[in-house]
């Protein structure tokens, strides 16, 4: 029986370089964790959820109810992910809401859309209802909040990365390096990647 289960950080981490999959699950090479960083998040997603006016995610989103921290997992796809928030929109359906320490640039980065659409995935299969969105709350602009639309693709999309992941880890496959070799500059593996 398949028991491995990978973590929305983890395909985060995948986006970024497939490499980092490999050294952190087939060699066991650990990065530098940024508990700092971590810490500070954490703090700041409290901040915000205290600042934001508790009626705006109701009437903005048309949102009737929400559950925070949600830790969810997918037997069918064998991921696992804590969300920030789950809404519950006035048409039935919900949608996964994430507060990101990071200022919005204009464009949706591959990794916020992939992780958006994961948690998607793991809601849909967790509470039964559709989702059709996702939004991302940017904590250092304003706690500006942008909309992501779901397809269908995306949802295809999102299942192909985390087949890839898992084959990886339990294939021993050993991935092509990230296609933006400015990332291997500081990178903790630099040293070993051949
Ligand atoms: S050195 Fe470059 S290719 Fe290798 S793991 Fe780091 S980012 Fe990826």
């Amino acid at each position: 029986m398949n028991e491995t289960y990978i973590t929305v950080s983890d395909v985060m981490e995948y986006l970024f370089c497939p490499r980092f999959i490999y050294f952190m699950y087939c060699l066991d090479i650990k990065q530098h964790e940024d508990k700092r960083y971590k810490v500070l998040k954490g703090r700041k997603v409290h901040e915000v959820r205290e600042k934001i006016n508790k009626d705006y995610i109701r009437k903005k989103l048309n949102c009737t109810r929400k559950e925070s921290s949600v830790y969810m997992a997918s037997k069918k796809h064998h991921v696992k992910g804590i969300v920030d928030e789950v809404l519950f929109m006035d048409d039935g359906t919900a949608s996964p809401f994430d507060y990101k320490y990071a200022e919005d640039k204009g464009k949706l980065f591959k990794t916020y859309k992939y992780q958006s659409v994961i948690y998607g995935l793991l809601i849909k299969e967790n509470y039964n209802v559709d989702v059709r969105k996702g939004f991302i709350c940017y904590t250092r602009s304003n706690n500006s909040v942008k909309e992501i639309t779901f397809k269908e693709k995306d949802f295809t999309e999102a299942v192909k990365i985390i087949n890839e992941i898992l084959d990886i880890i339990q294939k021993g496959v050993y991935p092509k390096k990230t296609k933006s070799l400015m990332r291997c500059v500081d990178c903790t593996y630099r040293n070993i990647c051949v």
